[in-house]
């Protein structure tokens, strides 16, 4: 008998007839002889409407009071998809992050799991109960509701799976999988049977959004072997485990992103110690930084860029134009036209040729690279923000993947 954690997103739960197709998957996976723990998302836009309502009554509320009203999206799901398993004669009981002993660490809207207390989970499982954890939310050590930060019932599912040493954990959503690329930007983007943990966290980071970041994160970290499938189709989805065949697969995958900005810093003073003050603000203030490009030194004097995410541009731009008379550059230049563009792949580590090849085809599209960066097994370049389709669907081409 094996112990199988299966979670459903938002659109897969929306509205009744979407339950009972929720309340199939897991019944049927129960009648062939496993023991089920469900997670479950708040349904469709449940979050953001939330969200919407306390803006209406106070933009500034405290984020404990946020945890504790978005936590009841994912607490009205639960109970409904119980109801319908109940309905179609399955033990199961639903339970909230709390109820399932979900501890978490005190950061409220982005907490992470600390530990689960499973002793209430293995005893109802025990009694051959379907277990249905509400997502996204668990209690910290003064006994508050916390929550994962959006789009956390994932981390939940896997944090559950690493705890009971669950034999799968399945990610259902409205997707049927990991796709080489966006298959509305690509038409012939094709699904993945497997990808690695490395993989698959370049591709979350890059703006593939299929599952939460920490959720591959901690995948790794605990061996949880992952699946994502559709909910609405009964079929195989894409398997993420450490291990993958490279094939003759040199990337398997090209990721857009569109939550860039750049910034530049024209002519700083070309001496040491200008680069640790800049950034330094940056990380005093928090705010993460993707590339970052410094130009050969001339006349005494270089250049500095950097992206970031959208949401930090005015914060980040307060910060240069403080810094701007100390470092007594010339300039402050902010690009919000910007994309960047990624190819992934295992393979790459062990294929020379592999950058050159997106270079030729983004030559080939004529289409002009700001900034390249590199990992072992990633290659991203920032272009403009109008030729980022044109770039992933010539790159994808390019690879053949
Ligand atoms: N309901 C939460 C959100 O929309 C958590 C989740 O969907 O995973 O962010
Ligand atoms: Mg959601």
């Amino acid at each position: 008998m094996a112990l199988i954690v299966q979670k459903f997103g938002g659109s897969s739960v929306a509205d009744a007839e979407r339950i009972f197709n929720v309340a199939r998957i897991i019944g049927d996976t129960y009648d062939a002889g496993n023991s089920v723990v469900a997670v479950v998302s708040a349904q469709g836009d449940t979050t953001d409407d939330l969200i919407a309502k306390a803006q209406e009554i106070n933009p500034g509320a405290s984020k404990r009071e946020m945890d504790v009203l978005l936590s009841t999206g994912e607490q009205i799901s639960i109970s409904l998809l119980a109801m319908a398993l109940e309905k179609l004669g399955y033990p199961c009981k639903s339970l909230t992050g709390w109820q399932a002993g979900v501890l978490t660490d005190s950061t409220h809207g982005s907490s992470r799991v600390r530990r689960i207390n499973k002793e209430r989970l293995e005893n109802e499982l025990g009694k051959g109960n379907i277990l249905i954890v509400a997502g996204f939310q668990g209690i910290n050590r003064y006994d508050d509701i916390t929550t994962l930060g959006r789009g956390g019932s994932d981390t939940s599912a896997v944090a559950l799976a690493a705890a009971l040493h669950a034999d799968n954990c399945q990610i259902f959503t409205d997707v049927d999988g990991v796709y080489t690329a966006d298959p509305r930007l690509v038409p012939n983007a094709h699904k993945l049977e497997e990808v690695s943990y490395d993989e698959m966290l370049e591709l979350a980071s890059l703006g593939a959004q299929v599952l939460h970041n920490r959720s591959v994160e901690m995948a790794q970290k605990y061996n949880v072997k992952l699946e994502v499938l559709s909910s609405l189709e009964r079929k195989p989805g894409t398997q993420i485990k450490e291990v993958v065949q490279v094939e003759k697969m040199l990337i398997r995958g090209v990721a857009r992103d569109n939550d860039v900005t750049r910034i530049s810093i024209i002519g700083v003073a070309d001496t040491p110690g200008v680069a640790f003050r800049i950034f330094s603000a940056l990380a005093a203030a928090k705010i993460n930084v993707d590339i970052i490009l410094q130009s050969v030194g001339r006349d005494g004097t270089k250049d500095i860029s950097f992206t970031i995410s959208r949401s930090y541009k005015h914060e980040a731009m307060e910060i240069m134009e403080n810094l701007k008379t100390a470092l007594n550059a010339h300039e402050v230049a902010v690009d919000d036209n910007v994309s960047k563009v990624s190819i992934v792949g295992s393979g790459m580590q062990t294929n020379p040729g592999v950058a050159s090849k997106m270079f030729e085809a983004l030559a080939d599209a004529n289409i002009n690279i700001h900034m390249i960066s590199t990992s072992e097994i990633k290659i991203s370049v920032l272009i403009d923000l109008d030729e980022s389709q044109r770039a992933v669907v010539a790159i994808h081409e390019a690879f053949e993947v």
